[in-house]
Order: C-alpha cells, then sequence, then structure tokens
C-alpha cells in the first residue's frame, strides 16, 4: 500500500472531543445546553437509524436532542407548522429535517422555512446560495461535504490550484463538495450521468471526491499516482464464503452483508497519496459535522 489511510473515525473523534469540551465550558459559563431538533416524517428504517445515530451523539456531547415524529401520510401544512413550531422555540439551536421526505411533500417549501440561524444541516436555499456566491459566507454547509473538506485539510493536502473531480451531483454530496472545493480555491470538475470518459476525467484529479453510490466504480488505474481520494460511496455487497456461496448470518439467518464504497479500495490505494476507507472514512465525519453545526448554531443565538 503507497497511500496514507485517513482515518475518519479518529478524525471524527477528535471533532467531537472538541464539540464536548465547548458545550462542558458553556455549561459552566450558564449558558443553556445547545439542542437539535429531529423531524422524522414516516417510518423508513434507515431513515430512523440515521436520526437514532444524531440523538445519541447529541446525548455524549452533552447537548439536548429534541425528537418530533409525523406519519408517513402527514400533510404538507402539518410538517411546515411542526417547522414553525421548532423555529420559535429558543430550546432549539437547530433543525434537521430528515430526508428523504415522502414523495408527496415539498421538501425545497419545508427546507425555506427553516430559520437560517437553526439550518444545521446547511440545505436551506439561503445557506447553498451564499456557498454558491463568491464573498458570501453561508452560516452553515452541509455536514457531509463539510467532513470530506475537513478530512483534506487534516491530513495536509494543499486544495488551493489542485485539480478537483466530484463524482455525483447531488443537493446532498456532489453540489455542495464542488462548491466547497471551489470555495477553497481548486478546480473543479463535476462528473455525472451524462459525463463522457469518466475514467479520463479522473485520471487528471489530483483530489478525487466519489460520491455516486455505484459500487467500487473507480478502479485503480483510474486513480493519478499521489492523488488524495475521498470515498463517499456506501453500498451493501454480499459477503461470499471461500466456495463463492453467500455467507449466511448465524445470529439473523440472512445473507451477511459488508460496506463498501465507489472506489475499489484494494486497487486505489496502491495508486493513490491518500485514501479513506469504507466503513471508517467519511460516514463518521458527518455526524461529528452535524455536532459541531450544532455548537455552531448554539453559539450565534446565544454567544
Ligand atoms: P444520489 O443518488 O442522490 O446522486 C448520485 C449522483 O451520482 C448523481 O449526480 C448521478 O448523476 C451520479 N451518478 C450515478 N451513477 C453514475 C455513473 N454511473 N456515472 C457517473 N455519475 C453517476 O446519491 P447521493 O449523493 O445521495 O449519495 C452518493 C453516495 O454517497 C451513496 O452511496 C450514498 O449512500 C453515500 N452517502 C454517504 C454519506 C456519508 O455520510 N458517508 C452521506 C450521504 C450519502 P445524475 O445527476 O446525472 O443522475
Amino acid at each position: 500500500m503507497t497511500a496514507q489511510l485517513i482515518d475518519g473515525t479518529a478524525i471524527a473523534r477528535k471533532v467531537r472531543d472538541n464539540v464536548k469540551e465547548e458545550v462542558a465550558k458553556r455549561n459552566a459559563a450558564g449558558k443553556p445546553k445547545p439542542g437539535l431538533a429531529t423531524v422524522l416524517v414516516g417510518d423508513r428504517v434507515d431513515s430512523a437509524a440515521y436520526v437514532g445515530m444524531k440523538q445519541k451523539a447529541c446525548a455524549e456531547l452533552g447537548m439536548n436532542s429534541f425528537h418530533n415524529t409525523l406519519p408517513a401520510n402527514a400533510t404538507q401544512e402539518q410538517v411546515e407548522d411542526l417547522v414553525k413550531k421548532l423555529n420559535a422555540d429558543p430550546t432549539v439551536n437547530g433543525i434537521l429535517v430528515q430526508l428523504p421526505l415522502p414523495s408527496h411533500l415539498d421538501e425545497e417549501r419545508v427546507l425555506q422555512l427553516i430559520n437560517i440561524e437553526k439550518d444545521v444541516d446547511g440545505f436551506s436555499p439561503l445557506n447553498i446560495g451564499r456557498l454558491a456566491q463568491k464573498g458570501r459566507e453561508p452560516l452553515f454547509v452541509p455536514c457531509t461535504p463539510y467532513g470530506c473538506i475537513y478530512l483534506l485539510k487534516e491530513v495536509g493536502v494543499k486544495i488551493s490550484g489542485a485539480n478537483a473531480v466530484v463524482l455525483g451531483r447531488s443537493n446532498i454530496v456532489g453540489m455542495p463538495a464542488a462548491l466547497l472545493l471551489v470555495q477553497e480555491n481548486a478546480t473543479v470538475t463535476i462528473v455525472h450521468s451524462r459525463t463522457q470518459n469518466i475514467a479520463d476525467v479522473v485520471r487528471r484529479a489530483d483530489i478525487l471526491i466519489a460520491a455516486i453510490g455505484r459500487t467500487e466504480m473507480v478502479r485503480g488505474d483510474w486513480i493519478k499516482p499521489g492523488a488524495a481520494v475521498i470515498d463517499v460511496g456506501i453500498n451493501g455487497v454480499p459477503v461470499l464464503n471461500p466456495d463463492g456461496t453467500p455467507a449466511i448470518s448465524e445470529k439473523t439467518g440472512k445473507p451477511k452483508q459488508k460496506l463498501v464504497g465507489d472506489v475499489n479500495f484494494e486497487e486505489a490505494k496502491e495508486v493513490a497519496g491518500f485514501i479513506t476507507p469504507v466503513p471508517g472514512g467519511v460516514g463518521p465525519m458527518t455526524i461529528a459535522m452535524l455536532m459541531a453545526n450544532t455548537l455552531r448554531a448554539a453559539q450565534i443565538q446565544f454567544p
């Protein structure tokens, strides 16, 4: 292996420790505990699990979390009323509406309603708009892309002047990651499903952020020697027995799964200069940055 492994678990732990320390200092100074309100609409198991992890992180770092659930058939008005109520609640510093919302709801209208000072997910059109404009600072940036840039800086990768390629242009990861890289003075190419000759585009990348949700699509010979590779992808693949049959979990009786990224790690680690593993790379950073954003929200609202 030639690449230096970027240990997202350890870096996220450091971010969380810093947040915990700052929260304790605020408590000691008699300031209110930072509070995060989560909104879960419907009964998606993955969304409920993510919200659960966020609440657990709040408890660990000494913050309050307030969980709000609405049924899958909630009306637009019900969701908007809840957001308005949370906007007005002074014990709530950050509001996180777990996405995706059920398809009958207008996600943009909901996100637009969140008070910009409480938009700890960074998805309100105002924060994203500021991110896209020169000289305008967003109050919060989306947690996963923020985590990607944080990892690069933490291991000392020079972003200014670098050729950066972002695979994916979603509102949640790809596009804000590209905007953040531009802010950091990288020269950025965004790759999506209509891009031609993707391998050739990727070969020019000093920095690669892969966020497409395609199992190990990026091969080792796509990577520029010495490049920094940040793999955001989380893809479940079956674990196989030595004879090639699917391995079955003794505990659940179901086929075992493991998580892999959008980059073929085994190949890429022989070429890259830096690389994140999956799991243990970007994943832990997302919640760490949410906690950092929630603390920041409290600092803005109660300096
Ligand atoms: P989306 O499905 O919303 O977006 C995928 C993007 O990749 C789209 O822009 C799409 O292009 C592009 N794309 C898809 N297939 C190809 C292809 N074959 N070639 C080129 N481009 C392609 O995904 P997300 O951004 O939400 O998530 C991406 C990955 O990151 C997923 O694996 C997800 O699980 C993971 N993730 C991880 C997080 C973490 O905390 N680590 C947090 C969030 C996501 P087009 O726009 O043209 O359709």
